[in-house]
């Protein structure tokens, strides 16, 4: 097993963020943390602007933060692969802040229109 390099930053997107980047990102049943929206790719070094955030149900509830994100596959053992990614921290985005909540908001109106036509 050989760790993989890490793909690294263009100068651009180094001076643009600052380290450390985003914690672990995991969900378990659809909670936990994970990546929405993708924005600004840049085609030196191929990294693009991710809100990270606390999910429920796989819905963004509660945003952690905007990272530089550069995912790739990662070589484990034996020829699999799993996909890693690095990050580096910019301010918040907030166009993807309003999205992510967007998203929750649409997803929280439809459940309680569904609730509201089964009592009926
Ligand atoms: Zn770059």
């Amino acid at each position: 097993m050989t760790p993989a390099a890490a793909p690294p930053f263009c100068a651009r997107c180094t001076a643009g963020s600052t380290a450390p980047g985003a914690p672990s990102v995991s969900t378990n049943q659809g909670i936990g943390s994970m990546f929405w929206g993708r924005a600004a790719t840049c085609d030196e070094c191929g990294s693009s602007i991710r809100t990270l955030w606390r999910v429920f149900l796989l819905l963004p509830v509660f945003p952690r933060g905007s990272f530089r994100v550069i995912q790739f596959e990662e070589e484990v053992d034996d020829g699999e692969s799993r996909t890693a990614f690095v990050s580096r921290r910019i301010p918040l985005r907030w166009p993807q802040v309003a999205k992510g909540c967007g998203a929750s908001l649409a997803a929280l109106c439809f459940l309680l229109w569904l609730i509201a036509n089964r009592a009926r």
